[in-house]
């Protein structure tokens, strides 16, 4: 299976042998929903009981659709397995959970997804885990952060809102020494333009909410895991009771087949809006990592075959509140809310010193991230430059 071109996986992943399998020749795996298995008898009962049960025993431990899903990712990622959950937040905080406990020790990229830092804060803090927040750029230099009870090394590349890449083999290098479990988010690249496991990273987290999943409708996480790491997620997972709808799997995976067009779309589109943002005299400057004159180009081209269509920009002069809402209030085709990775344009102005405690930022700076739907271009381009007027007016 995995001879094949990424495209071609797309396709046939997730779906062997319905006819086999579901006694029903449907192109894609069905969908059970069901909460109770009935058992064919005792004996299978008490195989279920102890674990020797080789179907499906209660629809929270999954069902074909979910486990289809899991193993469709799971190949995709390269990875030894994937497990599903509730969401990219989810994922990261049950990642985090299966390998941290009182006493422990967590280095935490600044650039992380900023709700996973309140989990930190918040969190794991309440349960005596101590979180170090360090630089993305920190690279081999991150030997020096780490302690006697250092645990997990925590990256995501490119970071959130603010699109620092990371030297992600140095990191692993130095995490493998000091026997550190790595994970990194991977949302962004997905595992078309990046397969983290292949470096030598434990565990690849994403949010399927995004790209794969791909319409704005859905909310699902996945965790791809090393052999080596599956028993402390599967069991953890078990213990905290997550789980995902057979309908929310069916979606993911239906996203699945259409991600390669889409994601290049999203590319080719984010390369056109970005560029064209660059000689806009309202821009001070694009932060997108796949243009050579960012500062994380190098990176950014060493690990990854591609780039997605999220990318923000800085307004050449800081821009008032008000003319902030007059920019996003105005705006016919990029809409304001959270997430990304839908088929629809995005706008949201951000503060990143109230998101960051290593790399300095002004405290009244505003930047402005953009997701690039599959819109017309040109109308994108339009809208864009009558909000750029009102953001400088
Ligand atoms: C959105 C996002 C998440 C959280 O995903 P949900 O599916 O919304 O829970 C995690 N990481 C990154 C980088 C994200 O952008």
């Amino acid at each position: 299976m995995s001879s094949y071109h990424q495209d071609t996986l797309l396709t046939l992943l997730g779906r062997e042998n319905t006819r086999e399998n579901y006694g029903f020749g449907s192109v894609s795996a069905p969908v059970f929903r069901t909460s109770t298995v009935l058992f064919e008898n005792y004996e299978a009962f008490e195989q279920a009981m102890d674990g020797r049960y080789k179907g499906i025993t209660y629809g929270r431990y999954g069902t074909p659709a979910t486990h289809a899903l899991e193993a469709a990712l799971a190949t995709l990622d390269g990875a030894h397995g994937a497990a599903l959950t509730s969401g990219g937040m989810s994922a990261i905080s049950m990642a985090l959970t299966a390998f941290l406990q009182a006493g422990d020790h967590l280095l935490m990229v600044d650039t992380v997804y900023d709700p996973a830092r309140n989990f930190c804060n918040g969190e794991l803090a309440r349960y005596g885990i101590e979180t170090t927040y360090y630089d993305p750029l920190a690279g081999a230099d991150i030997e020096s952060l780490i302690k006697e009870n250092t645990r997990v090394i925590y990256m995501e590349a490119p970071g959130s809102l603010t699109f620092e890449m990371q030297d992600i083999d140095a990191i692993v290098r130095v995490a493998k020494k000091r026997g550190i479990i790595t994970m990194i988010d991977n949302t962004w690249a997905t595992p078309l333009f990046f397969k983290p496991l292949a470096h030598g990273v434990d565990i690849s987290i994403q949010s399927a909410t995004k790209y794969i999943g791909g319409h704005s409708d859905l909310l699902v996480g996945i965790i791809s895991f090393s052999q080596a790491c599956e028993a402390p997620i599967r069991r953890t997972l078990k213990y905290y009771g997550v789980g995902v709808t057979p309908d929310d799997a069916f979606l993911v995976a239906r996203g699945l087949r259409t991600l390669g067009v889409r994601l290049r779309h999203h590319e080719q589109a984010a390369m056109k809006v970005a560029g064209w943002l660059k000689g806009r005299a309202e821009v001070d400057r694009v932060l997108h990592p796949a243009f050579p004159d960012d500062p994380n180009y190098s990176l950014w081209k060493h690990y990854m075959d591609g780039a997605s269509g999220l990318f923000a920009f800085k307004p050449a002069v800081n821009p008032s509140r008000e003319a902030v809402a007059r920019m996003v209030d105005g705006m016919k085709l990029f809409k304001l809310g959270f997430s990304w990775g839908g088929f629809e344009s995005l706008v949201v102005p951000f503060y990143p010193a109230r998101v960051r405690s290593v790399i300095a930022h002004e405290k009244d700076e505003i930047l402005i991230r953009l997701h690039i739907g599959l819109e017309d271009v040109g109308d994108l381009l339009a809208d864009l430059e009558a909000g750029l007027r009102r953001l400088a007016a």
